[in-house]
């Protein structure tokens, strides 16, 4: 079966206003360029912070990009100052949620039930989740790689399993913490070795039909110029894009190396 690629913007807690009004519409304006000229060969996504959300929804409106919140709380409402529930994404025109960047991981000491009650959450709004798993340069060096994704990973089956059917697809991405932000990204082999261990975990606990329809993003330092040899690897189905994609330029050139023609065998 074919796997549409899909690339992500995180635009982080960066943006004004009038920044997000801008940038929102340099991409749609770039992506109703590429419509017309039959060259856009993936989806896209935007997730500017919380308050640049309803401008970002406008200034979209006339181009198929997704929009996504950069969190949510896993509470429907009530008393839970400072939060937003998957029910304001979905409010505000959001169709995806990530969930677990290794930044909520580490500065605001998310772990894994609670990520996985956050997936739970966004099913049940309708939202696709996109939950990121990574392991952190330590890990990596002690050659523990596959041992943490695949602990992250086997906290989300329960709610995975449990969810109502019909449920939104939902996307996994590979985030090598010591790659996001620091310009160093993983190798194409480093990352195909994840990603397969990846597609190969939702084969034994899914089956294969669930593996081979779940799209895999890549994310860490994704550039222009280091955007294709990732893409081409067989079990990347994207990106996750952080600083590059705080420009339309950048964000547009990534989702340009995406291959044209992908066709992946049932
Ligand atoms: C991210 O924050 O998800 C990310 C991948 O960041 P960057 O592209 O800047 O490494």
């Amino acid at each position: 079966m074919q796997r549409r690629g899909l690339v992500i913007g995180n635009w982080k807690m960066n943006g004004t206003l009038l920044f997000t009004q801008e940038l929102a519409c340099a991409v749609r304006d770039g992506v109703l360029e590429r419509i017309g000229q039959q060259r856009l060969s993936c989806d896209l996504v935007l997730c500017p912070p919380f308050t640049g959300l309803s401008v970002a929804r406008h200034a979209l409106s006339e181009a198929p990009v997704g929009l996504g919140g950069q969190n949510m709380s896993d509470a429907v409402s009530g008393p839970y100052t400072g939060e937003i529930s998957g029910a304001m994404l979905r409010d505000v025109g959001c169709s995806h949620v990530l969930l677990g960047h290794s930044e909520r991981r580490t500065l605001f000491g998310e772990e894994n039930a609670g990520i996985a009650r956050k997936m739970a959450a966004a099913f049940q709004e309708g939202l696709q989740p996109v939950i990121c798993l990574g392991e952190t340069l330590q890990e990596r060096t002690a050659e523990r790689t596959l041992e943490v994704i695949r602990t992250q990973w086997m906290a989300l089956v329960p709610a995975i399993l449990a969810a109502a059917e019909p449920h939104p697809p939902w996307i996994l991405a590979y985030e090598p913490v010591w790659a996001i932000g620091t310009g160093r990204h993983a190798t194409p082999d480093q990352i195909q070795e994840v990603h397969g261990f990846i597609r190969q975990q939702l084969s034994d606990h899914l089956g294969a039909t669930v593996a081979s329809r779940v799209q895999i993003l890549y994310g860490g330092s994704v550039t222009p110029a280091n955007a294709a040899a990732i893409f081409a690897q067989q079990d990347v189905d994207g990106g996750l894009i952080g600083g590059a994609s705080l420009a339309a330029a950048t964000f547009l050139a990534i989702a340009d190396a995406y291959p044209k023609h992908v066709s992946i065998e049932e």
